[in-house]
Protein backbone atom coordinates (compact mmCIF):
# COMPACT_ATOMS: atom_id res chain seq x y z
CA UNK A 1 0.00 0.00 0.00
CA UNK A 2 1.70 3.19 -0.99
CA UNK A 3 0.25 6.48 0.91
CA UNK A 4 -0.90 8.43 -2.23
CA UNK A 5 -3.06 10.91 -0.77
CA UNK A 6 -0.76 11.90 2.07
CA UNK A 7 -3.23 11.48 4.66
CA UNK A 8 -1.87 10.18 8.24
CA UNK A 9 -1.07 7.06 8.55
CA UNK A 10 -1.16 4.87 12.12
CA UNK A 11 1.85 5.90 14.16
CA UNK A 12 1.93 1.41 14.74
CA UNK A 13 2.95 0.91 11.08
CA UNK A 14 6.37 3.05 11.75
CA UNK A 15 6.72 1.55 15.34
CA UNK A 16 6.32 -2.18 14.06
CA UNK A 17 8.31 -1.59 11.12
CA UNK A 18 11.06 0.11 12.55
CA UNK A 19 11.08 -1.98 15.77
CA UNK A 20 14.78 -2.61 17.06
CA UNK A 21 16.21 -0.77 14.77
CA UNK A 22 18.77 2.21 15.75
CA UNK A 23 16.27 4.78 15.25
CA UNK A 24 13.69 7.44 17.16
CA UNK A 25 10.94 8.57 15.52
CA UNK A 26 10.91 12.47 14.59
CA UNK A 27 8.02 13.96 16.81
CA UNK A 28 7.39 17.53 16.37
CA UNK A 29 4.98 19.63 18.07
CA UNK A 30 3.32 22.66 15.98
CA UNK A 31 1.97 24.28 18.95
CA UNK A 32 2.41 27.47 16.44
CA UNK A 33 1.42 26.09 13.66
CA UNK A 34 3.35 28.05 11.28
CA UNK A 35 6.25 25.79 12.00
CA UNK A 36 4.44 22.48 10.42
CA UNK A 37 5.42 23.17 6.41
CA UNK A 38 9.62 23.66 7.19
CA UNK A 39 9.38 20.13 9.70
CA UNK A 40 7.39 17.83 7.15
CA UNK A 41 9.88 19.21 4.29
CA UNK A 42 13.02 18.29 6.03
CA UNK A 43 11.19 14.68 7.26
CA UNK A 44 10.57 14.70 2.98
CA UNK A 45 14.21 15.39 2.46
CA UNK A 46 15.34 13.26 4.48
CA UNK A 47 13.02 10.41 4.01
CA UNK A 48 12.20 9.80 7.46
CA UNK A 49 8.86 9.35 8.96
CA UNK A 50 7.23 11.79 10.95
CA UNK A 51 4.83 12.42 13.89
CA UNK A 52 2.88 15.88 14.55
CA UNK A 53 1.25 15.83 18.12
CA UNK A 54 -0.35 18.51 20.25
CA UNK A 55 -1.31 17.67 23.79
CA UNK A 56 -4.92 17.83 25.48
CA UNK A 57 -3.90 21.23 27.17
CA UNK A 58 -2.78 22.93 23.87
CA UNK A 59 -5.60 21.18 21.77
CA UNK A 60 -8.82 20.16 23.21
CA UNK A 61 -12.50 20.78 22.08
CA UNK A 62 -12.58 24.29 23.15
CA UNK A 63 -9.15 25.01 21.40
CA UNK A 64 -6.36 24.56 24.34
CA UNK A 65 -3.61 27.51 24.91
CA UNK A 66 -2.62 27.13 21.58
CA UNK A 67 -5.94 28.20 20.39
CA UNK A 68 -5.95 24.81 17.91
CA UNK A 69 -9.42 22.49 17.85
CA UNK A 70 -8.11 18.95 16.95
CA UNK A 71 -10.30 19.77 13.57
CA UNK A 72 -7.90 22.60 13.06
CA UNK A 73 -4.87 21.48 13.51
CA UNK A 74 -5.87 18.21 11.50
CA UNK A 75 -6.84 20.08 8.33
CA UNK A 76 -3.43 22.34 8.62
CA UNK A 77 -1.38 19.31 8.69
CA UNK A 78 -3.27 17.15 5.94
CA UNK A 79 -3.07 20.66 3.83
CA UNK A 80 0.67 20.88 4.39
CA UNK A 81 0.92 17.28 3.63
CA UNK A 82 -0.93 17.71 0.39
CA UNK A 83 1.11 20.51 -0.98
CA UNK A 84 4.46 19.02 -0.48
CA UNK A 85 3.61 15.52 -1.14
CA UNK A 86 4.82 13.87 1.96
CA UNK A 87 3.19 10.43 2.69
CA UNK A 88 4.78 9.17 5.56
CA UNK A 89 2.95 11.02 8.90
CA UNK A 90 1.07 10.53 11.94
CA UNK A 91 -1.46 12.97 13.56
CA UNK A 92 -0.93 11.92 17.08
CA UNK A 93 -2.98 13.18 20.41
CA UNK A 94 -0.14 13.90 22.75
CA UNK A 95 -1.17 13.77 26.61
CA UNK A 96 -4.64 13.23 26.64
CA UNK A 97 -4.48 13.87 29.85
CA UNK A 98 -6.29 12.28 32.96
CA UNK A 99 -5.78 14.03 36.03
CA UNK A 100 -8.41 12.78 38.47
CA UNK A 101 -9.83 9.53 37.16
CA UNK A 102 -13.44 10.73 38.13
CA UNK A 103 -15.92 9.63 35.96
CA UNK A 104 -17.18 13.04 34.90
CA UNK A 105 -13.22 13.39 34.10
CA UNK A 106 -13.40 9.52 31.54
CA UNK A 107 -16.28 10.71 30.35
CA UNK A 108 -15.02 13.97 29.13
CA UNK A 109 -12.10 12.39 27.80
CA UNK A 110 -14.10 10.02 26.05
CA UNK A 111 -15.41 13.34 24.06
CA UNK A 112 -12.13 14.57 23.51
CA UNK A 113 -11.68 11.26 21.60
CA UNK A 114 -14.14 10.88 19.73
CA UNK A 115 -13.56 14.65 18.85
CA UNK A 116 -10.11 14.11 17.78
CA UNK A 117 -10.86 10.26 16.23
CA UNK A 118 -13.65 12.34 13.75
CA UNK A 119 -10.72 14.80 13.34
CA UNK A 120 -8.84 11.67 11.54
CA UNK A 121 -5.97 10.79 13.92
CA UNK A 122 -4.13 7.68 13.49
CA UNK A 123 -2.21 7.74 17.03
CA UNK A 124 -3.00 8.57 20.93
CA UNK A 125 -1.36 9.04 23.87
CA UNK A 126 -3.03 8.29 26.86
CA UNK A 127 -1.47 9.84 30.29
CA UNK A 128 -2.89 8.93 33.52
CA UNK A 129 0.42 9.31 35.10
CA UNK A 130 -0.54 11.37 37.51
CA UNK A 131 -3.03 8.76 39.38
CA UNK A 132 -0.31 7.17 41.49
CA UNK A 133 -1.41 5.62 45.22
CA UNK A 134 1.37 6.41 47.35
CA UNK A 135 -0.28 4.26 49.75
CA UNK A 136 -0.38 1.18 47.78
CA UNK A 137 0.98 -1.66 48.72
CA UNK A 138 2.27 -3.45 45.96
CA UNK A 139 3.82 -1.94 42.67
CA UNK A 140 0.20 -2.78 40.80
CA UNK A 141 -1.74 -1.17 43.43
CA UNK A 142 0.03 2.18 43.25
CA UNK A 143 -0.33 2.11 39.60
CA UNK A 144 -3.82 0.53 39.89
CA UNK A 145 -5.43 4.15 39.24
CA UNK A 146 -3.59 4.76 36.37
CA UNK A 147 -4.16 1.11 34.74
CA UNK A 148 -8.03 1.98 35.41
CA UNK A 149 -8.11 5.05 33.68
CA UNK A 150 -5.37 4.24 31.38
CA UNK A 151 -7.92 0.60 30.14
CA UNK A 152 -10.95 2.75 30.34
CA UNK A 153 -9.53 5.45 27.36
CA UNK A 154 -7.78 2.56 25.59
CA UNK A 155 -11.05 0.19 25.11
CA UNK A 156 -12.88 3.67 23.82
CA UNK A 157 -9.77 4.28 21.58
CA UNK A 158 -10.14 1.20 20.01
CA UNK A 159 -14.20 1.01 19.68
CA UNK A 160 -14.26 4.32 18.10
CA UNK A 161 -11.59 3.60 15.40
CA UNK A 162 -12.97 0.21 14.50
CA UNK A 163 -11.19 -1.94 12.23
CA UNK A 164 -8.92 0.98 11.59
CA UNK A 165 -5.13 0.49 12.61
CA UNK A 166 -3.71 3.49 15.27
CA UNK A 167 -0.83 3.94 17.04
CA UNK A 168 -0.74 3.77 20.98
CA UNK A 169 1.14 5.81 23.68
CA UNK A 170 0.71 5.44 27.54
CA UNK A 171 2.30 6.76 30.28
CA UNK A 172 4.06 5.46 33.54
CA UNK A 173 5.45 8.01 35.95
CA UNK A 174 5.51 11.23 35.96
CA UNK A 175 7.69 13.62 33.71
CA UNK A 176 9.70 15.81 35.69
CA UNK A 177 8.10 15.13 39.09
CA UNK A 178 10.51 15.97 41.90
CA UNK A 179 10.52 14.46 45.33
CA UNK A 180 13.47 15.68 48.07
CA UNK A 181 15.86 13.63 46.32
CA UNK A 182 15.41 15.02 42.65
CA UNK A 183 13.90 13.84 39.48
CA UNK A 184 11.57 10.83 40.32
CA UNK A 185 12.41 8.11 37.51
CA UNK A 186 10.08 5.24 36.43
CA UNK A 187 11.45 2.15 38.22
CA UNK A 188 11.80 -1.54 35.14
CA UNK A 189 9.43 -3.38 37.39
CA UNK A 190 7.24 -0.49 37.04
CA UNK A 191 6.92 -0.50 33.07
CA UNK A 192 6.58 -4.12 32.83
CA UNK A 193 3.68 -4.41 35.51
CA UNK A 194 2.20 -1.83 34.06
CA UNK A 195 2.20 -2.71 30.43
CA UNK A 196 1.34 -6.48 31.66
CA UNK A 197 -2.37 -5.24 33.15
CA UNK A 198 -2.91 -3.20 30.26
CA UNK A 199 -2.06 -6.30 28.06
CA UNK A 200 -4.46 -8.29 30.28
CA UNK A 201 -7.25 -5.51 29.71
CA UNK A 202 -7.11 -6.04 26.44
CA UNK A 203 -5.22 -2.46 25.81
CA UNK A 204 -1.80 -2.99 23.83
CA UNK A 205 0.18 -0.02 23.48
CA UNK A 206 3.04 0.46 21.30
CA UNK A 207 4.99 3.32 23.01
CA UNK A 208 5.29 3.94 26.82
CA UNK A 209 6.46 7.78 28.70
CA UNK A 210 8.62 7.62 30.84
CA UNK A 211 9.90 9.71 33.76
CA UNK A 212 13.61 9.12 32.96
CA UNK A 213 15.28 12.72 33.58
CA UNK A 214 13.89 15.21 31.45
CA UNK A 215 11.28 17.61 31.82
CA UNK A 216 9.18 19.63 29.46
CA UNK A 217 10.43 22.97 27.94
CA UNK A 218 13.03 24.75 28.38
CA UNK A 219 15.78 24.44 31.21
CA UNK A 220 17.13 27.21 33.40
CA UNK A 221 20.12 27.87 36.22
CA UNK A 222 19.61 29.28 39.22
CA UNK A 223 20.27 32.71 37.58
CA UNK A 224 17.10 32.13 35.17
CA UNK A 225 19.82 31.87 32.31
CA UNK A 226 18.91 29.60 29.96
CA UNK A 227 21.32 26.33 29.61
CA UNK A 228 21.18 22.78 27.86
CA UNK A 229 19.26 19.87 28.90
CA UNK A 230 21.85 17.11 29.88
CA UNK A 231 19.45 15.41 32.63
CA UNK A 232 18.40 12.13 30.74
CA UNK A 233 19.04 8.93 32.58
CA UNK A 234 20.55 7.18 29.70
CA UNK A 235 21.22 4.16 32.16
CA UNK A 236 17.87 3.70 34.06
CA UNK A 237 16.09 4.53 29.89
CA UNK A 238 17.93 1.43 28.63
CA UNK A 239 17.34 -0.66 31.85
CA UNK A 240 13.53 -0.02 31.30
CA UNK A 241 13.64 -1.11 27.70
CA UNK A 242 15.89 -3.96 28.26
CA UNK A 243 13.27 -4.96 31.06
CA UNK A 244 10.20 -4.68 28.12
CA UNK A 245 12.14 -7.00 25.92
CA UNK A 246 12.86 -9.36 28.48
CA UNK A 247 9.41 -10.13 29.45
CA UNK A 248 8.39 -10.57 25.03
CA UNK A 249 6.68 -6.87 25.54
CA UNK A 250 6.53 -5.09 21.77
CA UNK A 251 7.00 -1.98 23.67
CA UNK A 252 9.69 0.92 23.62
CA UNK A 253 10.36 4.09 25.26
CA UNK A 254 9.00 8.10 23.88
CA UNK A 255 11.57 9.96 25.05
CA UNK A 256 9.40 13.14 26.29
CA UNK A 257 11.15 16.62 27.07
CA UNK A 258 14.18 17.06 24.24
CA UNK A 259 14.19 20.22 23.87
CA UNK A 260 17.69 21.74 25.08
CA UNK A 261 19.00 18.37 25.12
CA UNK A 262 22.75 19.13 22.61
CA UNK A 263 21.72 17.02 19.55
CA UNK A 264 25.54 15.35 19.68
CA UNK A 265 23.89 14.22 23.03
CA UNK A 266 21.01 12.09 21.17
CA UNK A 267 22.88 10.85 17.87
CA UNK A 268 26.74 9.86 20.19
CA UNK A 269 24.73 8.65 23.00
CA UNK A 270 21.17 8.10 23.13
CA UNK A 271 20.06 4.17 23.16
CA UNK A 272 18.28 4.44 19.68
CA UNK A 273 16.15 1.60 19.45
CA UNK A 274 15.25 1.70 22.57
CA UNK A 275 13.65 4.96 22.95
CA UNK A 276 11.77 4.95 19.50
CA UNK A 277 10.02 8.37 19.46
CA UNK A 278 11.49 11.68 20.30
CA UNK A 279 9.09 14.44 21.26
CA UNK A 280 10.35 17.82 19.99
CA UNK A 281 7.97 20.64 21.23
CA UNK A 282 9.47 24.25 23.12
CA UNK A 283 12.00 24.21 20.90
CA UNK A 284 9.93 24.99 18.14
CA UNK A 285 8.31 27.42 19.80
CA UNK A 286 11.37 28.88 20.80
CA UNK A 287 12.46 29.59 17.24
CA UNK A 288 9.35 31.55 16.56
CA UNK A 289 9.82 33.75 19.17
CA UNK A 290 13.37 34.13 18.06
CA UNK A 291 12.66 34.94 15.18
CA UNK A 292 9.88 37.46 16.12
CA UNK A 293 12.43 39.50 18.14
CA UNK A 294 13.78 40.73 14.73
CA UNK A 295 11.11 40.19 12.32
CA UNK A 296 8.25 41.12 14.02
CA UNK A 297 9.56 43.01 17.18
CA UNK A 298 6.25 44.74 18.27
CA UNK A 299 4.35 41.16 18.21
CA UNK A 300 7.20 40.33 20.21
CA UNK A 301 6.85 42.91 22.55
CA UNK A 302 3.21 42.90 23.22
CA UNK A 303 3.87 38.85 23.96
CA UNK A 304 6.86 39.71 26.49
CA UNK A 305 4.87 42.44 28.38
CA UNK A 306 1.21 40.23 28.78
CA UNK A 307 3.14 37.04 29.46
CA UNK A 308 5.33 38.99 32.17
CA UNK A 309 2.36 40.90 33.37
CA UNK A 310 -0.05 37.85 33.95
CA UNK A 311 2.42 35.78 35.60
CA UNK A 312 5.09 37.52 37.52
CA UNK A 313 2.77 37.10 40.55
CA UNK A 314 2.51 33.30 39.85
CA UNK A 315 6.63 33.06 40.27
CA UNK A 316 8.12 36.08 42.01
CA UNK A 317 11.04 34.61 42.43
CA UNK A 318 11.96 34.14 38.83
CA UNK A 319 13.17 36.27 36.69
CA UNK A 320 12.04 37.99 33.45
CA UNK A 321 13.69 36.02 31.09
CA UNK A 322 12.83 32.94 32.45
CA UNK A 323 8.70 33.83 33.14
CA UNK A 324 8.90 34.25 29.56
CA UNK A 325 10.12 31.18 28.61
CA UNK A 326 8.00 29.06 30.48
CA UNK A 327 4.84 31.26 30.41
CA UNK A 328 4.73 32.64 26.68
CA UNK A 329 2.77 29.41 25.57
CA UNK A 330 -0.36 30.81 26.91
CA UNK A 331 0.35 33.85 25.36
CA UNK A 332 -0.44 31.89 21.69
CA UNK A 333 -4.47 31.68 22.30
CA UNK A 334 -4.64 35.60 23.18
CA UNK A 335 -2.63 36.61 20.17
CA UNK A 336 -3.82 34.33 17.61
CA UNK A 337 -4.61 36.22 15.04
CA UNK A 338 -0.93 38.53 14.87
CA UNK A 339 0.55 35.42 15.05
CA UNK A 340 -1.17 34.00 11.87
CA UNK A 341 -1.13 36.80 9.47
CA UNK A 342 2.61 37.67 10.32
CA UNK A 343 4.64 38.73 6.88
CA UNK A 344 6.01 36.58 4.16
CA UNK A 345 9.39 37.06 4.77
CA UNK A 346 8.56 35.95 8.60
CA UNK A 347 6.83 33.11 7.19
CA UNK A 348 9.97 32.13 4.79
CA UNK A 349 12.37 32.61 8.28
CA UNK A 350 10.50 30.58 10.41
CA UNK A 351 10.17 27.82 7.25
CA UNK A 352 13.99 27.88 6.98
CA UNK A 353 14.44 27.59 9.99
CA UNK A 354 12.02 24.83 11.28
CA UNK A 355 13.62 22.91 7.67
CA UNK A 356 17.32 23.21 9.25
CA UNK A 357 16.57 22.08 12.81
CA UNK A 358 14.61 19.21 12.02
CA UNK A 359 17.66 17.47 9.36
CA UNK A 360 19.98 17.96 12.22
CA UNK A 361 17.34 16.39 14.64
CA UNK A 362 16.44 13.61 12.03
CA UNK A 363 20.34 13.32 12.11
CA UNK A 364 21.15 12.88 15.43
CA UNK A 365 17.80 10.36 15.50
CA UNK A 366 19.39 8.45 12.59
CA UNK A 367 16.52 9.04 10.92
CA UNK A 368 17.86 9.10 7.85
CA UNK A 369 15.91 7.12 4.47
CA UNK A 370 13.90 5.26 7.34
CA UNK A 371 10.48 6.06 5.64
CA UNK A 372 11.30 3.77 3.07
CA UNK A 373 10.83 0.42 5.82
CA UNK A 374 8.03 1.79 6.82
CA UNK A 375 6.77 1.70 3.12
CA UNK A 376 8.02 -1.61 2.19
CA UNK A 377 6.53 -2.79 5.54
CA UNK A 378 3.11 -1.27 4.47
CA UNK A 379 3.16 -2.37 0.65
ZN1 LIG B 1 5.31 15.19 26.91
Amino acid sequence: MTNNNFEPIPSSFMFKSLLDMNTIIMTANPRIALVTKGIMRAAKEMDAPLILELARSECNLEGGYAGLTPAAISKITRDAAKELEFDMWSLHADHIGIKKGTDEDIEATKKLVDGQIEAGYTSFAIDASHLFNFQGGNLREELANNIDATTKIGLHIKRGMGDKEYGLEVEVGEIGREDEHGRVLTRPEEAVTFIKALNENGVYPHFLAIANGSAHGNTYDTNGNRIEQVSVDIEQTVAVAQALKDNNLDVRIAQHGITGTPRDLIHNHFPHGDIVKGNVATFYQNIVWDLFKVYEPELYKDLWDWTIANYKEKAPEKNDNELFGKFSKFAIKEFFDRIYSVGEDTLEAIDAMCYAETLIFIKAFNGQGTAKIVRDHMA
